[in-house]
């Protein structure tokens, strides 16, 4: 098979050594072999996330770990402010609203993240919010939200900060206990370099409080079941196995390279990424851009459809499109994770090519 580009902001490519652990013969979860392997990708994920809370191991897609968040921490009629940047922002009102929280949104500007002055009037009006819930870089807009500034403000208030990363971490930068973020979400597939398949929740001290006091129903998700069976090395039901031996190998790399130095190489792809687009003088949607993937504004009259599917047919390279109501309108290029600098050069010639030829056949 002739292996494709993949320049898509989840799934990522994947290492090799990664790679091969999927592979390996299956063993039992009930084993001190098990225990190890869990304690070990434990410290990695801590790591990562730069804290010293658990970090829960679920076995779902990025988004059950943020359904996972809404369960333990909200109860009905519970507010919940979120600070919206694009169409992961409006995931967290959708999952808020199907538990029946009283949902504030504060939507930014087309293109802009919430500026921490906005989240703080909206704050000082609902002195009664139990949490805020925001994104680390939307990947739909492409923007990054200014978490260690809603971080600095909701710490010094009741509430609590709860932050879906699941594209940015590993990719930009980010300090869960030093920026005051209260519970981090991410997934396994997009700048941790493993197949699609597991959710991760850390939850600091501030935020047990709420998991103990909600009455939202919970049973697969129950993290006082999952924090029970954590102390024996264990999860409460059967654990993705395989595909946790596998991030753990790049979660030893990642902490290996040392997770600064990533967060360097990937900026510098993406001003790479920048400047090959604008030596296309082609426009960059967000106004507040994000470091682990690129959005291009397809310029007036054509399909960004049909543009990524032409480079898909053509090339063979994997480019995103735009979601909801970007959908046509933008072209994105991952630069987190496995994405080498080689492959993203490629790209952005066959986007090149496509554009140009699309725009004769006009
Ligand atoms: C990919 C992504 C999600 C959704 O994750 P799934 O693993 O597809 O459920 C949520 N938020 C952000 C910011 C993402 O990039």
């Amino acid at each position: 098979m002739n292996q494709q580009i993949l320049l898509t902001p989840g799934p990522t490519p994947i290492p090799p050594e990664t790679l091969k652990m999927e592979s390996l013969p299956i063993i039992h979860h009930r084993t001190r072999e098990f225990a190890e392997l869990f304690r070990e990708s434990q410290e990695n994920l801590q790591y990562v996330f730069q804290t010293k809370a658990k970090v829960f191991v679920l076995a779902s897609s990025g988004t059950g770990a943020m359904e996972c968040a809404v369960a333990n921490l909200i109860s009905p009629k519970d507010k919940a402010i979120v600070a919206a940047c694009g169409a992961f922002g409006e995931r967290w009102v959708k999952i808020l609203t199907a538990f029946g929280a009283n949902v504030v949104a504060i939507r930014s500007e087309w293109g802009s993240a919430v500026k921490p002055s906005e989240l703080e009037k909206v704050l000082n009006e609902n002195p009664d919010t139990k949490a805020v819930f925001s994104t680390h870089t939307d990947t739909s807009t492409a923007i990054a939200c200014d978490i260690k500034g809603y971080g600095a403000l909701v710490s010094k208030t009741n509430a609590i900060l709860v932050v879906d990363a699941i594209s940015g971490l590993g990719g930009q930068e980010l300090y869960m206990d030093n920026w005051n973020l209260d519970v981090v979400i991410s997934a396994s597939q997009k700048g941790l370099m493993a197949a699609p398949g597991l959710g991760f929740i850390a939850v600091n001290p501030k935020a047990w409080k709420l998991v103990l006091d909600s009455k939202s129903p919970r049973f697969y998700w129950d993290l006082r079941t999952v924090e029970k069976a954590f102390h024996d090395g264990q999860t409460p039901f059967t654990p993705a196995i395989s595909l946790l031996r596998s991030i753990n190998v790049s979660l030893k790399a990642i902490r290996k390279k040392g997770i600064q130095t990533i967060w360097e190489e990937t900026k510098e792809l993406a001003n790479f990424t920048k400047e090959y687009g604008k030596s296309l003088s082609l426009k960059i949607f967000p106004k507040d851009p994000c470091e682990v993937l690129t959005s291009f504004i397809v310029p007036e009259g054509l399909d960004g459809e049909k543009i990524v599917q032409t480079i898909v047919d053509k090339y063979n390279i994997s480019l995103a499109g735009g979601q909801e109501k970007l959908k046509g309108k933008v072209v994105r290029v991952a630069h987190m994770g496995f994405i080498q600098k080689a492959d993203i050069e490629k790209g952005m010639k066959a986007l090149a090519e496509t554009l140009a030829a699309s725009a004769v056949a006009k």
